[in-house]
């Protein structure tokens, strides 16, 4: 059952309990308010009977006067009373037999009513009682007899209020506990529920607009270094071409400096291009069998010769079970390992740039491993997050003193991760450091 159709049952039972118990409460006190009345008119039969009994012994009541017209009056009280008394339909059944039955009380009563009339009536005027005493008493007894019953049926009616009130009160407690249970707790699991959720959907929003205000300032920081980086080779290229020409004499000189910022504006413009690409998602990393010794051998015999021509001494240490041929994207994995190569032999002026390279098997799925150690400057523990960002250096000076754009570990990195593997480094200043480049690699078995 929905918690919508719960509610409304529950609210449905309250106001049916509610209305009954109106309904019941406003009976017992209308009835309450008739046995007031009843004891009222009963006690007053009591007392009228007395007063016309102690009014006719007087004797004063013959003749006309004051005297003569209370006992009248109160003769006519009492008769209205008592015919108001014996023609109620509700009568309880008690009094009914004391007026009707065992008693007959509404005999007496009527006798003693012809009575005190024949007596007012009668000629003679005798001052005699109307009711011999014995017969009064009894009337008396009777009269009084039907006050203590009109008490007591008032009474059990009270207590029969306080039993109903008492089972009403039990009832709302045992509905107000049934809905507790079967609806408002499942109604606060609800609204806890939906409540978390909004917090949840509240939180991946906010998150997704900080992505999207990261992302669109990283673009904007990203435009606007890329037009600085590319206008210093640029500047640099014309420059040099115009003292050229301004000077034929050493244009050689010239030309060959505007050779090498040419080239660096090339690494640039395909740095920037595989930067766009990799954002872009516009990447797509081969999964080709690779000659990994074939591509080792490659990679090592061209930056031995950069090392040796910089007096650094190259060391590879290569795992004897290394695979020979294994699944993966031969023009990535070398420009990575040309990339780590490459600055190591940059950023090492003196002892040597090692390559270790090891396959390690692994119940998710085997992957070499490529570490690059250099005796080189080696970078601030504060400065190895940022070097994988996009145009970060570790220090500004480098590019003055070493050249570089700071896209180069950045691409590295994020090509890393697509195939599955990462950069990362560890690195000491003034001792060198080690770059370790990660990625899974499935062997593939001799054809
Ligand atoms: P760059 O073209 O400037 O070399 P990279 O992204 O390849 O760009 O490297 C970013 C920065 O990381 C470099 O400028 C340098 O400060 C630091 N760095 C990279 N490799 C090394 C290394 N082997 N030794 C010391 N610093 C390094």
């Amino acid at each position: 059952m929905s918690i919508r159709v719960r509610y409304i049952a529950a609210l449905v039972l309250i106001a049916t309990l509610v209305t009954l118990s109106f309904i019941v409460m406003h009976d017992l006190i209308s009835e309450q308010k008739q046995d007031a009345e009843n004891i009222n008119v009963a006690g007053q039969q009591r007392m009228l009977s007395q007063r016309i009994a102690l009014m006719l012994s007087t004797g004063k009541t013959c003749s006309n006067g004051p005297e003569r017209e209370y006992l009248e009056q109160a003769l006519a009280q009492f008769k209205a009373n008592h015919q108001q008394l014996v023609s109620k339909n509700n009568l309880p059944l008690p009094i009914f037999n004391v007026y009707f039955v065992e008693g007959k009380l509404d005999r007496s009563v009527n006798q003693y009513i012809k009575n005190v009339e024949c007596a007012l009536t009668a000629t003679n005027c005798q001052t005699i009682a109307p009711y011999d005493i014995q017969a009064l008493t009894e009337l008396l007894k009777q009269l009084d007899y039907v006050v203590t019953l009109f008490e007591q049926d008032a009474s059990n009616q009270v207590d029969t209020v306080l039993s109903i009130e008492f089972y009403l009160w039990l009832a709302t407690l045992a509905l107000l506990c049934i809905e507790a249970v079967f609806i408002f707790s499942p109604m606060e699991q609800t609204v806890k529920q939906a409540f978390s959720k909004l917090t949840r959907l509240k939180t991946e929003a906010e998150e997704t607009a900080e992505k999207a205000r990261k992302a669109s300032k990283a673009k904007s920081e990203f435009l606007s270094s890329m037009s600085h980086e590319l206008r210093t080779p640029m500047n640099g290229l014309f420059g040099m071409i115009e003292l050229a020409i301004d000077n034929p004499e050493k244009s050689s000189i010239y030309l060959k400096k505007a050779k090498t910022a040419g080239r660096q504006l090339l690494v640039l413009i395909n740095d920037i291009l595989d930067v766009s690409k990799i954002e872009a998602g516009k990447i797509k990393i081969e999964q080709a069998p690779v000659d990994l010794l074939q591509i080792l051998d490659d990679v090592v015999s061209l930056q031995r010769v950069y090392c040796q021509r910089k007096g650094l001494e190259f060391i590879y240490l290569k795992d004897p079970d290394l695979p020979h041929v294994v699944e993966g994207d031969i023009t990535r994995i070398s420009q990575i390992l040309h990339n780590l190569l490459n600055n190591a032999i940059k950023f090492t002026e003196r002892g040597s740039v090692t390559l270790k390279v090891r396959y390690t098997k692994h119940p998710n799925g085997n992957f070499l491993s490529f570490d690059v150690i250099d005796t080189g400057i080696g970078i601030a523990s504060s400065k190895l997050d940022n070097i994988f960002r996009k145009f970060e250096q570790a220090d500004k000076t480098t590019t003055r003193d070493f050249g570089g754009t700071g896209l180069g570990l950045s691409i590295a990195k994020q090509l890393a991760q697509l195939m599955n593997g990462d950069i990362t480094v560890t690195s000491f200043v003034g001792q060198g450091s080690t770059f370790s480049f990660t990625m899974a690699a499935k062997r593939v078995p001799p054809a």
